[in-house]
């Protein structure tokens, strides 16, 4: 009989459902945006009763294309938007408000309240590996059982549960027999502690929130429970788990140590997979875990470029200098070089390794002869500079030279930047033929734990390189250019006073 493996993709702005054979292809897919709600300016907020609809909508979609019954399926895996918080009533399955998303900045100001106390920020640093920041999922569930009326007391009678978006669509699929969360997901909330893979009580002290609603940390590759016979008129295995960047770190079968990717969306993501260690950054980066597979748990430092893609979308709908984002490599390709301009697209301040809240976006060397080719152009570089950026900072934090980088992400199409970007790497970057790769690295998780794939070797042999692109620039001219990137962020910093 056909066999497939299905992925769950539940993303900021679409959910989809993708189903994979055993050469980790696409057979079917569906997908369906979902609805943003804006209660406030910098509230974000999904309907997560919507979420899980829409996504056992897709499953029975993508299923029904290609002819396909829950016997077709070997298990689920699933990968989510990381950190949006879900909390629900144990016994009637109503979430008591909306998910918090991760990028609602509800509680800034109380993170900022935290960051004074210095002793508290270091040793949440310390256990969890992240920087306290109001995208992490502590304090929206804290702000959720401050603001919705009776919630604490109901969550202190352990009439409520928690959940990011994988353990919520579990917990609805397995009809509330399971409410798990994987370590991937767990590594994200700022409540888990990432050495020894459990809750910090201190930490939950602090946020007072009860254990009792917290959902049990499993690996991101086992079997969790099974579907219940209604959804697909038979039972599914639920079988894997990740945040999206782990499994497109997954996906993109980097499961060696030093193994890098960059995913380039309308913002970026460099995770780097620490092997065993746990590698606590001097640079910025947070420390995270990669997944937890087979008794063992991987870790990975992670960075991230606020804009990225987004810059190109800046140019077609602020500028209107471009027409659609696949056109820039053209036009970056009509002029030799920048004719020395240096765009830094600090539109919401730096990130690792700068964090600079207060830098802004400029535009640096224009001169009478400068064309938008030029800034098309310059505009690109800054995607690949930034990436260098963060491939520096993992490099001191590792102690390790990276020259090799596996990439995926919308703008990782484009042939002038990732050429670009291997000539400031000094180095080779690999592009995948799979440009799904967060998908596909929930499949991978998921068929590894039913033997649907045997091991890791099992699925490298899926992977193919659709393109290497290997640096042609000489050292002179590499370094005067990032000599010059540092010194236009340099002027770019500390721009807006408040
Ligand atoms: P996300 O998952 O964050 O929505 P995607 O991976 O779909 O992002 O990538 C979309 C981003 O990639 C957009 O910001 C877009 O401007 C950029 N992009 C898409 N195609 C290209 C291209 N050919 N060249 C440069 N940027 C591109």
């Amino acid at each position: 009989m056909r066999k497939y493996v299905m992925a769950f993709d539940q993303g900021t702005t679409s959910s989809r459902c993708i189903l994979y054979n055993r050469q980790g292809q696409i057979i079917s897919t569906a997908q369906k945006e979902i609805k943003q709600i804006y209660p406030q300016n910098d509230w974000v907020e999904h309907d997560p009763m919507e979420i899980w609809s829409i996504q056992i909508g897709l499953a029975q979609e993508a299923m029904y294309k290609v002819n396909c019954t829950y016997e077709n399926i070997e298990a689920i895996g699933i990968t989510n938007q990381r950190e949006t918080t879900v909390v629900w009533d144990k016994k009637t399955g109503q979430p008591i408000y909306n998910a918090i998303v991760w990028q609602c900045r509800r509680t800034a100001e109380y993170c900022d309240e935290i960051k004074a106390n210095i002793d508290m920020t270091e040793k949440i640093k310390s256990k969890t590996g992240l920087y306290v920041d109001a995208y992490f999922s502590a304090s929206k569930l804290r702000w959720i059982l401050e603001n919705v009326p009776g919630a604490r007391k109901r969550a202190e009678n352990g009439e409520l549960l928690f959940g990011t978006i994988e353990t919520w669509l579990i917990w609805k699929m397995t009809g509330g027999k399971v409410h798990i969360t994987d370590y991937s997901n767990a590594s994200r909330t700022m409540m888990f502690n990432i050495e020894n893979l459990d809750w910090d009580d201190e930490i939950l002290e602090f946020f007072n929130i009860p254990r009792c609603m917290l959902p049990e940390p499993k690996s991101s590759s086992e079997i969790y429970g099974y579907t219940t016979r209604d959804l697909f008129s038979g039972e599914i295995k639920i079988a894997g788990a990740a945040g999206d960047q782990q499994a497109s770190l997954f996906g993109l079968t980097c499961f060696k140590e030093r193994d890098c990717k960059m995913t380039y969306g309308t913002g970026g993501f460099m995770l780097m997979n620490t092997g065993e260690h746990l590698v606590h950054s001097k640079n910025g980066l947070i420390s995270t875990i990669a997944w937890g597979i087979n008794d063992k748990v991987y870790y990975a430092l992670e960075g991230s470029v606020f804009i990225s893609g987004a810059a190109i979308q800046w140019l077609r709908d602020e500028l209107n200098i471009i027409d659609n984002a696949e056109e820039t490599e053209k036009m970056a390709q009509k002029v030799s070089d920048t004719n020395g301009v240096y765009v830094v697209p600090a539109f919401v301040g730096l990130g690792a390794p700068y964090w600079d809240q207060y830098a802004r976006g400029s535009i640096h060397g224009i001169t009478r002869t400068t064309n938008k080719n030029h800034i098309v152009r310059a505009t690109l570089e800054s995607l690949a500079y930034q990436t260098k950026d963060l491939i520096d900072s993992m490099s001191y934090d590792f102690n390790t030279e990276i020259n090799s980088l596996k990439v995926d992400g919308g703008a990782a199409t484009n042939n002038f930047l990732m050429q670009f970007q291997a000539d400031i790497i000094n180095g080779e970057i690999k592009r995948s033929f799979s440009v799904e790769s967060t998908s596909l690295g929930a499949a991978y998780l998921a068929g590894l734990a039913t033997g649907y794939w045997k091991d890791e070797i099992d699925i490298i042999e899926n992977f193919s390189i659709e393109r290497t692109f290997k640096s042609t620039m000489n050292d002179a001219d590499r370094e005067e250019r990032i000599k010059n990137w540092k010194k236009a962020v340099d002027r770019s910093r500390v721009w807006i006073e408040s």
